[in-house]
């Protein structure tokens, strides 16, 4: 079953001068009126009062734009200034859940600046946006902006948000909701995949992937940067521009590892027909600090991508649970022989005698748990002595399945968004 999956389709956008100040007139209110509404919850909880409602804030809101002080805010569509409560409201909902332990915990809502990286504003279906016959993005009081269209939308969008990056880039956003008409015609193979760090992912059918050329690329540039930006003197005008640089190589990497996600995760959900990936929590714990804040983005922007594309496929996707000891056990004959240190790339296995690819056989024993019908000769770097069959009802450990399998998510919003141009 496939259920409907909110898509996100990115777009460069490419406002002239004045359309640049509208939309950073838009950015700004959006801004304030966030500020303004969160400068009234805290202070209600400050003073001991409830907790002010959606409702109420929006019945300020309306009654602010009355005021000398903010009459400028009816300037600017009221959608996006509506939009831009929703998302406090989403801000608080997700702290508080985080300290109920709903979900991950986060931090209580935060002023807006001037000077965030990332700007942003939401039209919903009633802002009267709309693409125009000449393919332009018609914005309520902003104009029709140029948009480069890199690639089809599958349905009409319902939202649409106008982001500014740190980079100066203007992109469209538009949240499309897809159903099942896109399912593949079903495979045989099914796969695991271990991420790592020396590759980024080893599958386990012995296939190791690196990082691409144009993602290296995109990092040395980078590197290059912030070495340059380190040499220009405090306040000086060469510092600002070089801070720029870096800015946009930053983003280009982004876009780089971004598209390389797009790239492999497509393959993989064509080529099998389910795929088995660890949680990456469990992932998180065995790695250090700094290679765990190098390669935790990247490898949950993919897995979210294996996910959601599973289930618009009609793939199954199957994240495997906490206990795996994916590293510990044999995935030729299945026996648990403890940890190992990091640095111990293969070994011989003591029970069968096979000669066993650390990354590969993590992928193996993923693809095990997951209850999916893989080969283990894939783990071995070359085969062992041919150990003597064993009965299969011996004592020893199995891995087993701890997480179900899911074939749809529902509702699930991924960010899709923000594809690179190809240069
Ligand atoms: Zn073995």
């Amino acid at each position: 079953m496939v259920c409907a999956v909110q898509l996100r389709y990115g777009f460069r956008l490419y406002p002239n001068g004045p359309q640049c100040a509208a939309l950073a007139r838009a950015f700004g209110c959006a801004r304030v009126v966030f500020n303004d509404a969160l400068g009234v919850r805290e202070d209600a909880r400050t003073a001991g009062l409830p907790f002010v409602t959606l409702g109420d804030l929006s019945k300020r809101l309306t009654a602010s734009k009355k005021t000398p002080e903010r009459a400028w805010l009816g300037e600017v569509s009221s959608v996006i200034l509506q939009q831009s409560l929703r998302d406090l409201d989403a801000a608080y909902r997700n702290f508080f859940d985080g300290l109920k332990g709903k979900r991950p915990k986060t931090g209580p809502p935060r002023f807006k600046s001037k000077r965030d990286n990332r700007q942003a504003i939401r039209f919903t279906g009633n802002a009267g946006w709309k693409i125009t016959h000449g393919g332009k993005l018609r914005l309520p009081k902003v104009g029709d902006v140029p948009v480069k269209w890199s690639r089809s939308l599958p349905s009409i969008p319902t939202t649409v948000s106008v982001i500014r990056d740190s980079a100066g880039r203007y992109f469209a956003s538009f949240v499309v909701e897809t159903g099942s008409e896109e399912v593949l015609p079903p495979v045989t193979p099914e796969i695991g995949v271990d991420l790592g760090l020396g590759h980024f992912a080893v599958l386990s059918d012995g296939t190791k992937v690196g990082n691409p050329r144009f993602l290296r690329r995109a990092e040395k540039q980078l590197t290059k940067a912030q070495r340059a930006l380190s040499r220009k003197e405090r306040g000086s005008a060469n510092r600002t521009k070089a801070r720029l640089k870096v800015a946009r190589a930053h983003a280009r990497v982004a876009d780089a590892r971004r598209e390389f996600h797009h790239q492999l995760s497509t393959k993989l959900i064509r080529e099998n027909q389910a795929i088995a990936v660890e949680d990456l929590t469990v992932k998180g714990l065995a790695r250090t600090r700094l290679a765990k804040s190098v390669h935790d983005a990247g490898w949950s922007q993919f897995v979210t991508m294996l996910e959601y594309k599973a289930s618009r496929y009609g793939r199954t996707f199957i994240r495997i649970g906490r206990f795996e000891p994916t590293s510990q056990l044999c995935s030729v004959c299945g026996v648990q022989d403890g940890p190992k240190p990091l640095h111990v790339r293969e070994w011989t296995c003591k029970e069968c005698g096979a000669l066993l690819d650390r990354d590969i056989n993590a992928a193996v024993n993923v693809a095990k748990a997951a209850g999916l019908a893989v080969s283990a000769c894939g783990a071995r770097v070359r085969p062992g002595p041919v150990p003597a069959q064993r009965d299969e009802a011996g004592t020893r450990p199995k891995p087993r399945p701890t997480t179900a399998r899911q074939t749809g998510i529902a509702h699930l919003q991924v960010s899709e968004d923000l594809k690179p141009r190809p240069a």
